[in-house]
């Protein structure tokens, strides 16, 4: 490109794409770290990917980006059109890069990776009190950190916004308040009333032929694989973006349902990556939203679509095929309820749609008391058991089975899990306004076209990237502020009629 006559905006772009390579560098060194390193290699690999975090923190934070973000600042674009939106949301990430102090991110990042291995051993052992000082410190950093961005008066709030731009502790409690009664009076419901499941019908089933049949569903959903792929790992993860999206799942031979859908939910994140504008990749025109936002993409995928009757209409000769032996005994209605099958579970990946809610609400409220300070890390399991017993209706045999089961915090990643709730709710009012907008759209899934549900989903939510924050994203997109109401109506609409 020639340098001499670059407009400022092109100067910009040009910074952002430097910044870019090396954030999606990064981010391939940790996909292949969690898919394909060899045990002993690990110790390079963390030394290869602390120096790109800090090559990536200094081209983002540099004086280059710095000028040409000033010189955009200095000419009056019409707001709203890309180049002040992009301005504007790239001087809000400098600003913020800026000012944590490179010796607070670099003990930051030491400290994450020491209190991951401290809670994988505290976890492996059931021995809270190993991990708990490493919490202690995580907690600490934490709060400096929201301190340091503004928010010490409120420190919780910084890590939700982190995850989910505009949101902050007050509105996901009130979305979470309305939820929850009706929700925990419909679990009841459900639990009563529901035909008894049987997961010994689900044995035995070729991994070979499971991954088969998981390619064909994500093809027919719409990914691209001619710029993604679909890998194993043990946790399933999305990862990469809309250039190279990588996908991840596991396969289990007496669990295939559980490995199906962790492949159509990983999807529904990899669509979204591959909807986003190509062409602003390194801008945040070219990134996704937020947490919340990306997590109803895969719901309304997983649970919404996949675990519909017409997505089975279309699927199920094709799964007998394939699985002839394993489902000769298996009913019709057999194999519907093992998709959708409510029960009280003391962990949470291992949750149905409708109680995985409550978990999610559990942890925001021991979330939201550590940052307020009305909870202490030491006190944590004791609370962490009340708490279930009253919001799930169970009380974990012991903590790995309860506090330590999740890896969230021990990277320090606090505010992060109301987006799975968050994400219900908007994948539920999304999928309304598509069938509204759409009323063939089952049809379509019946005849295994997905086309016209992905064309939606681009048009309304992937095109604009940051453009607009969570909030007046779902509300341009279904002309309602989010709301529990649809999930709640979604879940008494697939649960309770064939059951009552
Ligand atoms: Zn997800």
């Amino acid at each position: 490109m020639p340098s001499a006559a670059k407009d400022p905006y092109s100067s910009l772009r040009e910074e952002l794409y430097r910044v870019y390579l090396l954030k999606t560098t990064l981010g391939l060194l940790d996909w292949d770290q969690q898919v394909n390193l060899p045990r002993n290699s690990a110790d390079l690999r963390s030394e290869q990917s602390s120096l790109l975090a800090a090559l990536h923190h200094d081209a983002f934070t540099s004086r280059r980006v710095e000028k040409a973000l000033d010189a955009m600042e200095s000419i009056n674009s019409p707001s709203g059109n890309d180049q002040s939106v992009v301005t504007r949301l790239v001087r809000r990430d400098f600003d913020r890069a800026k000012r944590l102090p490179r010796k607070f991110v670099s003990e930051k990042t030491e400290h994450q990776s020491r209190s991951y291995h401290a809670w994988a051993m505290a976890r492996e052992n059931d021995d809270f009190a190993y991990f708990a000082p490493y919490l202690e410190k995580t907690l600490e950093l934490a709060k400096e950190e929201s301190a340091l961005q503004g928010f010490d008066r409120n420190p919780y709030d910084y890590h939700i916004d982190i995850h989910d731009p505009g949101l902050n502790a007050e509105k996901v409690e009130s979305l979470f308040s309305a939820l929850k009664a009706p929700l925990t009076e419909l679990v009841g419901l459900l639990i009563d009333s529901q035909a008894e499941s049987k997961p010994e019908l689900f044995r035995g089933f070729p991994v070979s032929h499971q991954e088969r049949f998981a390619l064909l569903v994500t093809e027919k959903m719409g990914f691209d694989y001619s710029r993604g792929r679909l890998d194993r790992s043990v946790h399933p993860f999305c990862a990469g973006d809309g250039s190279d999206t990588r996908m991840t799942t596991r396969f289990d031979p007496d669990n295939p349902l559980d490995s199906l859908f962790s492949a159509v939910h990983e999807t529904g994140h990899g669509l979204y990556s591959q909807g986003l504008p190509r062409d602003e990749a390194a801008t945040p025109l070219g990134e996704a939203v937020g947490m919340a936002v990306h997590e109803s993409q895969s719901r309304l995928w997983e649970n919404q679509v996949a675990r519909g009757r017409a997505f089975w209409r279309h699927f199920a000769p094709v799964y007998y095929k394939y699985f002839h032996e394993q489902l000769r005994s298996v009913s019709d209605d057999d194999f519907y309820l093992a998709v959708n099958h409510v029960s009280i579970n003391p962990i949470r990946v291992d949750s149905d749609e409708a109680t995985y809610n409550l978990h999610i609400m559990l942890r925001f409220e021991l979330e939201k008391a550590l940052f307020d300070g009305q909870l202490s890390v030491r006190d944590l399991p004791g609370e962490w058991n009340r708490l279930c017993l009253s919001i799930i209706g169970l009380e974990p045999k012991n903590d790995t089975e309860g506090v330590l089961q999740d890896i969230h915090w021990s990277g320090g990643a606090f505010g992060y899990f109301p987006s799975y709730a968050l994400g219900n709710m908007i994948a539920a009012q999304l999928w309304y306004r598509v069938i509204e907008d759409i009323p063939a759209l089952e049809s379509n899934f019946a005849e295994g076209d997905f086309a016209p549900l992905l064309d939606w989903l681009r048009k309304n939510i992937h095109r604009h990237g940051r453009r607009y924050d969570t909030e007046e994203l779902v509300k341009r997109a279904t002309g309602k502020a989010i709301s529990p109401e649809p999930l709640l109506r979604y879940l008494r609409e697939r649960y309770l009629p064939p059951y009552t």
